[in-house]
């Protein structure tokens, strides 16, 4: 049977396409892409020509059927999104779990990911992290958000827009603390590219003053909570609570 390519494109600087990307592109029998304009003017560049079909969040289910069935006749799909990895904060889950519940292939063309990009200049630790997606857009939520990864001690990796970032970093200042190291890496492989590294307080007074960086998209990593070893786990807590009210 065929194969369906998890194919990864530039998320800025167009020179990141891979070449195994391209020989993909241009060689499978269908893209199925997030948003068949934005993938036509990609395909533009790198003069590819070849059939796209739309693969969005709405139309995931549908296409289901139809992708197995290209897939038993022996036919190869690609699967793109509008930048980096299908799949990450982006459409495709469905489809994949789908396709691995019939032992159809599904095939990695790796390459950009804003996540992981931006985890590798940060200069916070990166031996263990989570990632946690985009943040609420409602202030309400983000803090629920936080409050909820307060004690996390991993490295956490967050989508966020920057016209937010203001926002942002006062809930971060008021739920984990101004101490906290935020790194801001912004408009990463373009032009105005740029990454910060602050406490949550100081980044706050960066942002203020300079309007340019709440511009284009960005990635947010927060520092996890400092290892506490003499600290008592909430489980310990509560038993030895139970346990002090049976003393006499
Ligand atoms: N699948 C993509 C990936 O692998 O990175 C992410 C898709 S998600 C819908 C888009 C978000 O990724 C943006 O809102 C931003 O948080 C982040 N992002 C994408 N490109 C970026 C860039 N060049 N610099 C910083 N963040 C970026």
């Amino acid at each position: 049977s065929g194969c369906l390519y998890i194919v990864s494109t530039p998320i800025g600087n167009l020179a990141d396409m891979t070449e195994r990307a391209l020989g993909v592109l241009s060689q499978v029998d269908l893209i199925a892409c997030e948003d068949t304009r934005h993938t036509q003017r990609l395909l533009n560049h790198f003069t590819i020509s070849n059939k796209t079909i739309s693969l969005h969040d709405h139309n995931e289910h549908q296409r289901q059927d139809y992708f197995v069935q290209l897939l038993q006749e022996g036919k190869s799909i690609a699967l793109v999104s509008d930048a980096g990895t299908p799949l990450i904060s982006d459409p495709g889950f469905h489809i994949v779990k789908h396709l691995r519940e019939h032992q159809l292939n599904v095939v990695a063309v790796p390459g950009a990911c804003a996540a992981i990009s931006a985890l590798s200049v940060a200069g916070l630790p990166t031996d263990r992290f989570t990632f946690e997606g985009f943040l609420p857009s409602k202030s309400g939520a983000r803090q629920k958000t936080l409050a909820n990864l307060a004690h996390e001690e991993r490295t956490m990796v967050f989508y966020d827009a920057p016209r937010r970032a203001i926002d942002t970093v006062e809930d971060i200042v008021s739920v984990l603390g101004g101490d906290r190291q935020v790194v801001m890496a912004r408009e990463l492989t373009k032009t105005f590219e740029t990454v910060h590294s602050d406490s949550a307080q100081n980044l706050l007074a960066w942002l203020a003053e300079d309007p340019n960086q709440l511009k284009g998209e960005m990635v947010l990593i927060i520092e996890g909570k400092e290892k506490d070893d003499k600290a008592i786990s909430p489980e310990i807590a509560s038993t030895l609570e139970i346990l002090l009210e049976e003393l006499p």
